[in-house]
């Protein structure tokens, strides 16, 4: 007989780890399994997450994974205008570095921080297989599901009652299930970035809006901890004739900070892609569910997947739990449909409704009028009164 587990995790990113961690500290069985073969390699993600996505979470705040910690935002526009929002001068009383006082957030170093949330997941009881690929599911009679893997070159199937598709932006999962996962080119986002030395920065994420630097997108300057900073952004192809490499060298070389950016010394390069796209309608079907990326849990203004990754995987892990011990459910999709009634009860009514932000930002013609939209809704967003900063 195959081996039976209660769930069978593909992807082992935020997402998978933490679905995992809950999952298996309230009971289930927990097969997670990652087509790589070092966690967290190569880095594709700048590392912003807030000190609150983490805490929610019971991720505790370690300097295994911080690289720097952050004190609030600056938002420029195309000619380098600033809205700087610093907690530091806001909450002074709580908001530093003194003592009884605390970061906004962090940049954290990816790679560390995946082992770090493994690591969490498998001291709490889940079994991880690394190198090995997810291949395709198949409900069975039982009211179970295949999942067939391979791992190295051996091909194994397994047994699980429910598959958690946390396999990221280019996920196949729920294609398996016939979801509709088709992300329009118009809504993915090119990133590259560059990990720089001889850059000045004060604890604050840097956000610099403008077509003329990042079409369909925008730059970015984080602090990167050790005197490194990342400079990097991200580019609509359908809105640029030019590669995100293209973009990136011009914004060093020709914006209003080429003077801040003179010294500096490209140290790594790292790229991926980021769905700037709406939650996916359909996030379940029989046996199977779907959390982060791989479900398009990502803020479209900002384009921060891992707090939506961490918190999306919480609630799965905890509809599962109660789902799973309730005697006599099944797991078929119209049964599995409440994973996606809490989902967008706590995040997702608010993820559709900064879609719809973004979709009239990038909607307006007039490339001024538009630089100018974005700009007042990315200082409005990270706003210290805003409904959003939480996401
Ligand atoms: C350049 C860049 C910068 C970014 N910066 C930020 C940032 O500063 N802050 C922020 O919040 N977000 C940022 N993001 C987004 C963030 O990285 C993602 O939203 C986040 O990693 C999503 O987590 P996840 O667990 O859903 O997926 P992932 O982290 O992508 O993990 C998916 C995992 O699934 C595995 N996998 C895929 N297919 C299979 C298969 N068939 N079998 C087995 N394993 C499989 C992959 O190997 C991978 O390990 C950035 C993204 C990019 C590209």
């Amino acid at each position: 007989m195959n081996q039976q587990y209660d769930l069978v995790i593909i992807g082992s990113g935020p997402a998978g780890a933490t679905v995992g961690r809950f999952a298996a500290a309230g009971g289930l069985s927990v097969l997670l399994v990652d087509k790589k073969q070092e966690l967290g390699a190569p880095i594709q993600c700048s590392g912003a997450v807030s000190r609150h996505a983490l805490e929610e979470v019971g991720v505790p705040l370690d300097d295994e994974f911080i690289l720097e910690p952050i004190y609030g935002f600056a938002i420029y526009d195309q000619a380098g205008a600033a809205t700087k929002i610093d907690y530091r001068k806001l909450k002074e009383d709580e908001y530093g570095s003194g003592p009884g006082r605390k970061p906004l957030g962090y940049v954290v170093d990816r790679r560390r921080f995946d082992r770090f949330l493994m690591t969490q997941a498998e001291r709490a009881g889940v079994e991880t297989w690394l190198k090995t690929e997810g291949l395709g599911y198949q409900p069975t009679e039982d009211g179970r599901c295949d999942v067939f893997l391979r791992r190295y070159n051996e091909k194994i199937t397994v047994s699980t009652r429910v598959l958690v598709g946390a396999d990221g932006l280019m996920s196949q999962v729920g294609k398996w299930a016939g979801l509709q996962t088709h992300i329009k080119i118009t809504e993915l986002a090119g990133c590259l970035q560059f990990i720089v030395d001889n850059v000045e920065t004060e604890g604050l994420l840097e956000i610099i809006t403008g077509h003329e630097w990042a079409p369909g997108g925008y730059a970015w300057v984080f602090p990167k901890g050790h005197g490194y900073a990342e400079i990097g952004l991200g580019v609509i192809p359908t809105m640029t004739t030019h590669s995100a490499q293209w973009h990136l060298d011009k914004f060093i070389k020709q914006s209003f900070f080429k003077e801040r950016f003179k010294d500096s010394r490209i140290l790594e390069v790292q790229g991926g892609g980021v769905p700037l796209a709406a939650p996916l309608r359909t996030q379940y079907a029989d046996n199977l569910i779907l959390v982060g990326d791989a479900a398009r849990h990502v803020n479209p203004i900002t384009g921060g997947g891992i707090h939506t990754a961490l918190s999306g995987g919480k609630l799965a892990a905890e509809f599962l739990i109660r789902h799973l011990s309730t005697p006599g459910v099944s797991c078929a999709a119209a049964e599995l449909k409440g994973y996606q009634d809490d989902w967008l009860q706590a995040l997702g009514d608010k993820m559709w409704k900064l879609y719809h932000t973004k979709t009239k930002v990038f909607h307006q013609e007039d490339i001024p009028t538009r630089d100018a939209y974005l700009y007042q809704t990315m200082s409005d967003y990270f706003d210290p009164n805003s409904e959003y900063k939480k996401i």
